[in-house]
């Protein structure tokens, strides 16, 4: 029995260490867009204490939804961002700012500017780098040595636990031969697309998701010459089935979802054209088109050096890449099935949360495994 005592007192003072004295921080978070944002926000909920938690970021500026895409019509009714921000309890223990006020007084059933859940994210995370070590700077590697993580942020070095990849995409581009391209984040803000289009010019659009929907409805409405679309696919809408939604995260929804059905399938303004994206249909379409769009999706922003490699796999259904070493958001979504076998990356906020939701408790249960792991020996003279 005094031994049992010894043991677990001894057991219980290693445990509090949290980590080992070289270690800089328990947890390293790499990037602040919305999925950084809210892993900060579930870690501190699950009880991991603010100063074992570093963030880095070049910037803090809710990552490429804050950067470019304010004025983008968001495909989500408020109420699910309002949902997003009292989903998380330390969200909620930021003090009350006029944006996040703004957004519990919108229509809870209509769809709004992203800039609605970009402006209180903000503020979130000006609240959040306040409680915990919040850093600049691009991690250039990651490197894992006697179950320790080595991270070069610039020239420094720093080491950590855990580390969690929440490092965003940028757009997938093609090489198509056409040398005027104006870039997706500029296409997608109509202000600023005003600014690259002319009314002679006839425009390549490739793609036929929420971004190649939207900046065709902004090119009809901006009058230009001709608008040529290369599909590869019909568009896909979400579709409500009764207890589940097909095509929740990839199909078309809000005002791009009304504007392909109502608009561009059935009464087409006549400056677009929709042509199948063959190489045939390429040879014969693409000479007349002087300016390309390609909204053809998105990919992985380049990674940290991960023990000398940039490519990473990650487990789908956990996040989980390596020994405490997980991914989330946008770069690294979970794959879900839906119940007619059709497979898609879940990818928007609601889903970011409910997965991170259900993913972040396991990881927090593998770290205590991993300890009482370390110590298992212990656990075996304990046993017998
Ligand atoms: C046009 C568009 C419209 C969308 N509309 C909606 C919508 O209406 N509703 C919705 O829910 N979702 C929407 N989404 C989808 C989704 O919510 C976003 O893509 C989401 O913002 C992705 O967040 P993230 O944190 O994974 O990545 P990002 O926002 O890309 O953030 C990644 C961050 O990591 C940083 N980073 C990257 N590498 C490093 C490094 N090596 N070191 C340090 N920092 C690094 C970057 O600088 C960036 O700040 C939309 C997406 C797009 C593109």
């Amino acid at each position: 029995m005094k031994k049992r005592f010894y043991l677990l007192s001894l057991l219980l003072f290693l445990s509090a260490q949290s980590s080992p004295k070289e270690i800089n921080t328990l947890w390293t978070i790499i990037g602040a867009g919305p999925a950084g944002i809210l892993t900060i926000g579930l870690l501190l909920d699950l009880g991991i204490q603010e100063k074992d938690i570093t963030w880095l970021d070049q910037e803090f500026n809710v990552g490429r939804l804050g950067k470019y895409y304010k004025t983008v019509p968001a495909n989500l009714k408020s109420k699910l961002f309002v949902q997003f921000i009292n989903d998380c309890k330390t969200f909620n223990q930021c003090p009350v700012t006029p944006s996040i006020a703004r957004l519990h007084h919108y229509h809870p059933e209509k769809e709004y500017p992203l800039q609605t859940i970009v402006e209180p994210l903000q503020d979130i995370t000006n609240y959040l780098k306040q409680r915990v070590n919040a850093k600049k700077g691009i991690v250039s590697s990651l490197d894992y040595q006697d179950g320790v993580w080595h991270i070069g942020v610039g020239q420094q070095k720093t080491t950590s636990s855990y580390v969690v990849l929440a490092t965003g995409c940028h757009p997938r581009e093609l090489n198509y031969p056409i040398k005027n391209k104006i870039p997706l984040d500029i296409a997608l803000n109509k202000t600023m697309l005003v600014q690259h289009v002319k009314n002679t010019d006839s425009i390549a659009v490739i793609g036929s998701a929420h971004s190649a929907i939207l900046i065709m409805k902004y090119l009809s409405e901006l009058k230009v010459r001709e608008i040529i679309n290369f599909y590869s696919k019909p568009c896909t809408y979400a579709e409500d089935k009764g207890n589940w939604i097909a095509n929740e995260s990839s199909g078309l929804k809000g005002v791009t979802a009304w504007w392909a059905k109502n608009i561009l399938e059935k009464n087409p303004p006549r400056n677009i054209k929709r042509i199948h994206n063959t190489k045939q249909n390429r040879d014969k379409w693409l000479p007349l088109c002087n300016k390309i769009i390609y909204a053809i999706g998105y990919e992985r922003n380049e990674l940290p050096k991960v023990n000398g490699s940039n490519q990473v796999a990650y487990d789908n259904s956990s996040g989980i890449i390596g020994p405490r070493f997980f991914g989330i958001g946008i770069a690294f979504p979970e794959v879900h099935t839906d119940p007619e076998g059709h497979t898609e990356s879940r990818v928007g906020l609601p889903f970011f949360m409910e997965y991170a939701q259900r993913v972040i408790p396991q990881w927090i249960t593998k770290e205590r495994l991993h300890r009482l792991q370390e110590y298992k020996d212990l656990f075996t003279i304990e046993l017998l």
